[in-house]
């Protein structure tokens, strides 16, 4: 269908260009010089104001609004591929030392949320490493490449976190090539959506509850003997939690069992001086949504029913990762953040 917000598609090299240009400006040159002469902003996101998130703006028009174009990918998807293409914050978000010298491990880093979070942490002075699957390679070379540009050590560890022994070779190389471990954020996760409980097979049911359960479990158990007083393990879990969808019956019940496990750990890891907190997204754009995580029918009107009117988008959620990562937040623990565009909860 014909789109609303008349989006510009970039080429990749356009931008990655304009992504290394936005690198270096949101580091040297005030806001207002950024949004005279960064045009790849009007091209990832051409409704807004400015994506800059120190400008003062209305927020509901500082992103596109659906009608959004039906446009199917094969999970896990590309977030190169999507249109409009989401924002990660990469030519917006703007560091201040909050993580100077952390060491972090993103699952999920490739795209979306644990995109923004990685590229945010990266910022912040913290060296991160990312997993993702194979497939999801040419989205990761960009986040390596945001990271680097951002003077901080990147290292890319693709594989499958639905296999136990993956899992801990995934945090062992991660502490070996990081030097350590600060920051952990179980971000990866898989959504499809089924209509009805007849359709929804044993090997999907396995799936979902092996990338989104049980490998938060064997991720955070091997990373556990690597961390120290004043580490942060974040887990993404979902306003689904609590206001579960029909359509996501698996889904929702791995994001309820994400917020258990926090509150649990939580308890257990306080008097080691480690904080366990989850972020309850609601709807946001990224690869999950378009790839399976919604029929295409939801995706055209994906967050028009928020109060916002509008889908978040990742780069919208970068500082909660970084609050809750940094010693800011260092009596939070056990806590749930919600960040639904005003619905949902806790
Ligand atoms: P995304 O597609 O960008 O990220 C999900 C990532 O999960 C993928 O990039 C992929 O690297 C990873 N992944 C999936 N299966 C994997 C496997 N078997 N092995 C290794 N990695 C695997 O989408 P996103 O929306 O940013 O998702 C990140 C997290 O946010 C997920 O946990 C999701 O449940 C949660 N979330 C998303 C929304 C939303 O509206 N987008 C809302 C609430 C919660
Ligand atoms: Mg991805």
């Amino acid at each position: 269908m014909e789109q609303k917000n008349i989006f510009k598609k970039a080429s990749r090299r356009q931008v990655l260009g304009g992504l290394s240009i936005g690198v270096v400006a949101a580091q040297t040159v005030p806001v207002f010089a950024q949004q005279t002469s960064t045009p790849v902003n009007e091209q990832v996101t051409p409704k807004q104001e400015t994506p800059n998130q120190s400008v003062k703006q209305n927020p509901v028009k500082q992103y596109p609004t659906p009608p959004f174009s039906q446009q199917p990918q094969e999970p896990p998807g590309l977030a190169s591929k999507m249109t409009p293409r989401p924002d990660h914050g990469e030519t917006s978000y703007q560091g201040s030392g909050r993580l100077v010298g952390r060491k972090a491990l993103v699952t999920g880093g490739d795209s979306g949320i644990g995109r923004a979070a990685a590229i945010a942490f990266a910022r912040e002075g913290a060296d991160v490493a990312i997993n993702y699957l194979p497939a999801e390679e040419p989205d990761a070379r960009e986040v390596i490449q945001l990271i680097r540009a951002a003077g901080r050590k990147a290292v890319a560890i693709p594989g499958d976190i639905r296999n136990e022994n993956f899992c801990n070779q995934l945090v062992e190389s991660a502490v070996r090539e990081l030097g350590g471990l600060d920051i952990l954020v179980n971000n990866a996760g898989k959504q499809h959506s089924v209509n009805s409980i007849l359709d929804l097979t044993t090997e999907q049911f396995d799936s979902t509850f092996k990338t989104n359960v049980y490998a938060m479990f064997w991720i955070t158990k091997a990373a556990v003997p690597h961390l120290s007083p004043g580490a942060s393990i974040i887990n993404t879990s979902s306003v689904q939690a609590y206001d579960p969808s029909e359509n996501l019956l698996d889904y929702a019940q791995t994001k309820s069992a994400q917020v258990a496990f926090t509150k649990s750990l939580a308890k257990q890891l306080a008097k080691k001086g480690i904080r366990v907190n989850a972020i309850a997204p609601g709807p946001y754009w990224t690869p999950l949504q378009v790839s399976g995580g919604q029929p295409q029918s939801k995706v055209e009107k994906f967050g028009g029913d928020s109060p916002m009117g509008r889908p978040g988008q990742p780069a919208e959620l970068a500082p909660i990762y970084v609050l809750l990562a940094s010693q800011e937040s260092s009596y939070a623990t056990g806590q749930v953040y919600g960040a639904a565009g005003g619905s949902g909860n806790p």
